[in-house]
């Protein structure tokens, strides 16, 4: 058994920097999901942010904050979200915690991440909360998969224009994409909007923050899609990182 590490209650923190903060259950939930993932790690190699106060601001701080820094989210809405390469489960199953009417799904292509989300889902009792095998290439251009999503979450899978990829297929007209990304710049901007354009996304807004506890720089951005995808999209599995757009 691992010693049970406690994560640090500052609920001022969330309020002052995201004007919001998690309620006791949530909360609860919030240590639980530490629990899982440190009893997990012994035997997956999940995470290397392991520390309570690195747990409680690069998972799950950080996950929350790309959803509470826009306000163009409603959190009482039947949303259908996708995190794609989802990993532990960041930032999916924090979303899944606060956002109780959203049905959350995992999306991972490495099994042994899925089979220890599967437990977690269980034992957290999230029941808006799904797991799914596979390459986001592939469900990108599954019927089931394609356009029936209103949000997308992706998180350290790839630079910004793979990212896009992945996720633009996978959205509803009018849907957002989140991309989770540590430093940004102008130039970054510039590079990625033709390849945003060609996948029928704009750059509806970019909200940069620093992190409360260590400081580091986040920026979220967040992409609309304002047209259909061309069929050409996503293209075949790793041509996307081979060839970015
Ligand atoms: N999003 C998590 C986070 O921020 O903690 C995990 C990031 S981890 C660096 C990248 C994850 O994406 C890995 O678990 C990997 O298996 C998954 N992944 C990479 N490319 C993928 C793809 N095309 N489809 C599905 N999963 C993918």
């Amino acid at each position: 058994m691992t010693e049970l590490l406690s994560l640090p209650h500052t609920p001022e923190i969330w309020q002052q920097t995201l004007n919001w903060q998690p309620n006791e259950q949530q909360w609860q939930q919030f240590q639980h999901l530490y629990d899982c993932v440190l009893e997990g790690n012994k035997r997956f190699n999940l995470t290397r942010i392991t520390d309570p106060l690195d747990f409680l601001e690069k998972h799950l701080w950080d996950s929350l904050a790309g959803l509470m820094l826009t306000d163009t989210l409603k959190r009482d809405e039947a949303y259908k979200v996708m995190d794609i390469g989802t990993g532990a489960g960041f930032p999916g199953l924090p979303t899944a915690i606060v956002c109780p009417e959203w049905t959350v799904t995992l999306l991972d292509s490495t099994r042994k991440k899925i089979d220890f989300l599967v437990t977690v889902l269980q034992a957290l009792a999230l029941r808006n909360g799904k797991t799914l095998l596979g390459r986001s290439e592939v469900m990108g251009r599954d019927r089931r998969n394609r356009e029936k999503f209103d949000l997308a979450l992706i998180r350290a899978v790839g630079e910004a224009s793979v990212c896009a990829e992945y996720s633009l297929p996978l959205l509803k007209l009018g849907g957002l994409a989140i991309l989770y990304r540590g430093h940004w710049t102008e130039e970054d901007t510039e590079k990625f909007l033709p390849s945003l354009a060609e996948l029928g996304g704009t750059l509806e807004q970019i909200k940069t923050i620093e992190t409360p506890w260590s400081q580091g720089i986040r920026n979220f951005i967040y992409l609309r899609k304002i047209q259909p995808t061309p069929s050409s999209y996503p293209r075949a599995t790793g041509i996307p990182t081979q060839k970015p757009l």
